[in-house]
């Protein structure tokens, strides 16, 4: 099955100029779906990780239930003041200003092997936010896996971590 057929491109989303790869059409579709959960489960069950991490908000929908189908834990990489109780967080730089992720307190154990899903890998600087924050908090940050890269925008360049990805526009 070619995944690409259930991504749409919207044009000029969210802002004119840029091209948006949606995936609601792949969660839509359950055949393409499962594939798509069976493939990303492939790539990601090797580096065998005791906890899956989520980007908010799309990494969340890949996370909890590759997760489920591993056995494995899933914990939310979530912007500023969205986690109750005590949280760790990081923040970064972007094209224009900061932005700030952040993670429940013992969420992970220290040397915990973690990998980190996403939707999708552009520049990378997301995917290094949540690697920083999920470092400071002494995870051991094995790998990470998208559904679709962008990799013309050379985002597997610019982090160290390792990543997998379903889906290239290049
Ligand atoms: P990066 O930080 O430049 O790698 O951008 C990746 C982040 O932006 C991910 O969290 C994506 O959810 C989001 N993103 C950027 N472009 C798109 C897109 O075309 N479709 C869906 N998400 C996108």
């Amino acid at each position: 099955m070619n995944l690409k057929d259930h991504i749409r491109e919207v044009p000029d989303f969210p802002k004119p100029g840029i091209l948006f790869y949606d995936i609601s059409t792949l969660l839509a579709h359950p055949d393409a779906w499962q594939v798509a959960m069976g493939r990303i489960a492939k790539a990601v069950a090797p580096r065998a990780p005791d906890v899956l991490a989520g980007i908010e908000s799309r990494g969340f929908l890949v996370a909890a239930p590759l997760a489920l189908k591993l056995g494995l834990g899933f914990v939310m990489v979530r912007k500023k003041g969205k986690l109750p109780g005590k949280t760790v967080r990081h923040e970064y730089a972007l094209e224009y200003g900061t932005d700030t992720v952040e993670i429940q307190e013992g969420a992970i154990e220290p040397g915990q092997r973690v990998v980190i899903l996403d939707d999708l890998l552009a520049t990378g600087g997301t995917l290094n936010a949540a690697a920083d924050l999920l470092t400071k908090v002494g995870a051991n940050v094995v790998g990470a896996a998208c559904l679709i890269e962008l990799t013309f925008l050379k985002g597997r360049e610019r982090t160290a971590i390792p990543v997998d990805s379903l889906i290239a526009y290049d």
